[in-house]
């Protein structure tokens, strides 16, 4: 069919909740009743597969989805041809090397001769050679962080974000070798017709992350501060004023982006605003 696109998407695990409130965020309906594995979109041409994060590069580069979200480290890793069309900010997390934590540790020559448990051994592989270290990589597919007390190997390299899953199986970390985040891929030879459905999803999706990173701030201010305020807060084209019921104030309204706003927060209350108010913005297109 060429008139309907297919994304695939993880079925649950880290990444699932954060995809699929973004394609709820763009509007688009779907329903997703526990142990469904295809749905398709009550109002866009768009079907969705719910399949393991591992499986997700090699449908979209042979073709079975066009589209999917996955974790730029399964996708390194994977090594399959596909486009990366954006990079979508949710389940970000590193991959790094980690030893047992009453171990010195000198420097990445540690690791020369040593064995390395991992789910990564592209990844790994990769950061080894461009250090010029050679050391046996050992693949496991899950409970890396147990493979050092059990003698399976000296060292690990595994997902982290928090740190904490190390610490719990004694464990420090001592390089971070990869940074990953959630994207959003594309299959390279998309037909025309899929193309422009795929534009239509990438416009709402920019429309969403676009607002979400600014805030419409509303305060009120006396006029005689105004032009004070309104070079810090100068909006989109420019803020819009309206004038207060009391004589000699009005209501500054503009969007901005939330580090902005904390940024220029004193100056704004030194040039006398007052009752500022930061509400979120659902979506905004430029
Ligand atoms: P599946 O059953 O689909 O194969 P999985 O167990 O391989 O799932 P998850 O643990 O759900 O994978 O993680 C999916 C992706 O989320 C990872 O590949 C990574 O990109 C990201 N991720 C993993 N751990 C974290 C974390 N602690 N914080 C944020 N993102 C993470
Ligand atoms: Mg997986």
């Amino acid at each position: 069919m060429e008139n309907i696109i297919r994304i695939a998407v993880q079925k649950s695990g880290r990444l699932s909740e954060d995809s699929l409130s973004l394609i709820k965020e763009c509007g688009i309906k779907f329903y997703n009743g526990t142990g469904k594995l295809k749905s398709t979109s009550t109002n866009f041409p768009i079907e969705f597969l719910f399949l393991r994060d591992d499986d997700i590069p090699g449908y979209v580069s042979d073709g079975v989805a066009d589209l999917g979200i996955v974790g730029e480290n399964e996708l390194v890793e994977k090594d399959k041809e596909v486009q990366v069309l954006k990079k979508l900010g949710f389940s970000k997390c590193r991959l790094s090397l980690a030893i047992p934590k009453g171990e010195d540790y000198p420097g990445i020559n540690y690791f020369d001769g040593k064995n390395i448990a991992t789910s990564y051994p592209k990844i790994l592989g990769d950061y080894l050679k461009s250090k010029n270290i050679k050391a046996e990589i050992h693949e496991i597919s899950g409970s890396v962080e147990i493979a050092p007390s059990i003698g399976l190997a000296e060292g690990i390299c595994d997902i982290v974000s928090s740190g904490s899953t190390l610490m719990m199986n004694g464990l420090k970390e001592v390089e971070q070798i990869f940074k990953s985040e959630a994207v959003l891929i594309s299959n390279k030879y998309l037909p025309e017709e899929k193309r422009a459905i795929v534009d239509k999803l990438l416009f709402r999706m920019n429309a969403v992350q676009t607002g979400k990173s600014n805030k419409y701030v509303l305060l009120n201010a006396p006029n005689k501060s105004l032009d004070k305020i309104i070079s810090l807060i100068p909006g989109m084209r420019s803020p819009t004023i309206l004038p207060l019921a009391q004589e000699g104030w009005s209501s500054v309204h503009s969007v901005l982006s939330e580090d902005q706003f904390w940024e220029n927060i004193e100056e704004l209350r030194a040039a006398g605003a007052e009752g500022i108010l930061v509400v979120p913005i659902e979506k905004m297109v430029l």
